[in-house]
């Protein structure tokens, strides 16, 4: 007797072949297609698609493991993120908080909907050896780094993340990064990087990358791939040459995207790097001396374009969106220039004063900069996979809306309203393409045996809702979401059922 049928379903299976009616059947978690006899529960799915669970190349919801965790889960369930690949740009929460295998335990035995993947965060290693240092590591620190990536890997870690436009990974040296990345071939993992620059500098950035994973010998993933400040606009012509050049001599090349056109980082992101070299509390108290300001001030609008400057690539402090002010009540919501009349303050000042009042670390913004034509281009790439680079920081942060609506609305932009992709291709992008390229075993297919992460759905009620007014409105047409076959979201709410795994490479 299996467990659940789910009956004359169109199955779009994410391979990109085309969709066909059919029954699902699910025994001990997994897929059995072409179910014969009886099954615990029955779903009748007339009218209703069936796919894999979708995959998540790109997020930061290890963070809010263990303290957000109901929130973080209705983010993702509800959109049908059934599988998250945590720990990028650099940032784990081993190894300075935890050791790996500490962190590992502590995810094991925490009650969870859906599954996560982990990688190890190289701006986390470099901070637990070295802090916010500027410069080269010694040998000595060198060795202690490369023992951490070990450590990850050994753990299960599916490869090591960069992050290098943040401290501390900004001071990481390509050479540094190769060393590194090298721990992590034996293992199989793969090289993802937020990279030293997303405008300005983008083509630069795109050799560096390849240079690191090419010379390590591991596959890449470019993160969050995207061509930001309006000077930039179709950059990315250059930047997937550059890709199918490494291709052809053999590389293994993949990007992931969001489909919206504003990125979201801390608020701090417009102040040179070199002011960030005693740590971000220290930033935080200089910010309150008139003649520091003035001197980050005269950085920020001085066109310098060796470091990336947020409200430079936005085009101004008017589509800079206040994300995260936690202590200052009014900010949240509104623009930074908006911020500023409401409290009859000059711009700057206004600025200043939210990252004093709020720290520069926990001080989060959106800046709409992604150049629109690029947004296109590199989905339609056949290297290029969906992440939602989701983020939560608190329970009431005005956080992006990729968090809760990525994945329907990459099915939606780019499917069914400009019609770019077939669904089956929209649908793959997101399931089986992405699994592959991470090595993720037995998920992103409607196949015999495979994990049953599964989503049902509505095709004609299927939209994303959430916006940057209201970024945690649910999406529609999301019916059920399953989990190793467990029902973990149905109906706009989340189950009881935490049937989700910490999933470990190599395992
Ligand atoms: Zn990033």
């Amino acid at each position: 007797m299996l467990d659940l049928i789910i009956r004359n379903v169109q199955i779009t299976d994410g391979s990109g072949r085309a969709s066909y009616i059919g029954d699902v059947g699910v025994s001990d978690g997994k897929i059995v297609l072409a179910p014969q006899g009886a099954a615990k529960e029955e779903i009748d799915g007339t009218g209703k698609v069936l796919c894999p669970g979708f995959i998540d190349s790109h997020s930061h919801m290890d963070r809010m493991l263990g303290s957000l965790d109901e929130l973080a889960q209705l983010a993702r369930l509800s959109q049908g993120v059934t599988t998250e690949v945590t720990a990028q740009c650099g940032s784990s929460v081993f190894p300075a908080a935890m050791s790996a295998k500490a962190w590992f335990d502590m995810v094991d035995a925490l009650p969870k909907g859906g599954n996560y993947a982990a990688l190890v965060g190289l701006g986390s290693v470099r901070r637990a050896v070295m802090d916010c240092r500027d410069g080269v590591p010694t040998e000595e620190e060198m060795e202690k780094m490369k023992a951490y990536v070990r450590d990850g890997m050994e753990e299960g870690c599916f490869g090591v993340s960069s992050g290098l436009i943040y401290i501390p990974g900004v001071y990481s040296t390509t050479e540094e990064l190769i060393e590194l990345t090298k721990e992590a071939k034996p293992y199989g993992g793969v090289y993802a990087t937020h990279m030293r620059s997303e405008s300005d500098h983008l083509v630069e950035a795109v050799e560096e990358a390849i240079k690191i994973a090419e010379t390590a010998g591991v596959p890449l993933v470019i993160s969050h791939h995207k061509a930001v400040g309006l000077s930039n606009s179709g950059k990315s012509v250059e930047t997937l040459r550059l890709v199918h050049e490494a291709i052809g001599r053999g590389m293994s090349v993949t990007m992931d995207q969001y489909p919206y056109e504003a990125t979201s980082s801390t608020l701090t992101n417009s102040i040179a790097p070199w002011y960030f070299t005693d740590g971000y509390a220290h930033l935080t108290e200089r910010l309150k001396d008139p003649a520091f300001r003035a001197e980050v001030k005269a950085e920020i609008e001085s066109g310098n374009l060796s470091y990336n400057n947020g409200v430079r690539n936005a085009g101004g402090w008017d589509r800079v969106l206040i994300a995260s002010a936690e202590h200052t009540p009014g900010a949240e919501g509104k623009t930074v220039t908006e911020y500023a009349a409401s409290v009859g303050k000059d711009v700057y000042e206004a600025y200043f004063d939210l990252l004093v009042e709020n720290g520069c670390l926990k001080t989060k913004a959106i800046f709409f900069s992604i150049c629109e034509e690029d947004i296109d281009r590199i989905y339609m790439d056949e290297n290029t996979v969906v992440g939602s680079d989701a983020v939560i920081e608190t329970a009431k942060d005005h956080m992006h809306p990729r968090a809760f609506g990525t994945f329907a609305r990459s099915i939606c932009r780019f499917h069914k309203e400009k019609g770019l992709v077939s669904f089956e291709e929209a649908v793959r992008k997101q399931t089986s393409l992405t699994a592959e390229r991470w090595g993720l075993a037995n998920k992103g297919l409607i196949r015999d045996g495979y994990d049953a992460d599964l989503v049902l759905l509505d095709y004609d009620a299927l939209r994303d809702k959430a916006d940057y007014v209201n970024p945690r409105q649910l999406t529609e047409g999301i019916e059920k979401v399953f989990v190793a076959g467990k029902c973990v979201f149905t109906d706009g709410h989340l189950t009881d059922e935490k049937p989700g795994r910490l999933l470990r490479k190599n395992r």
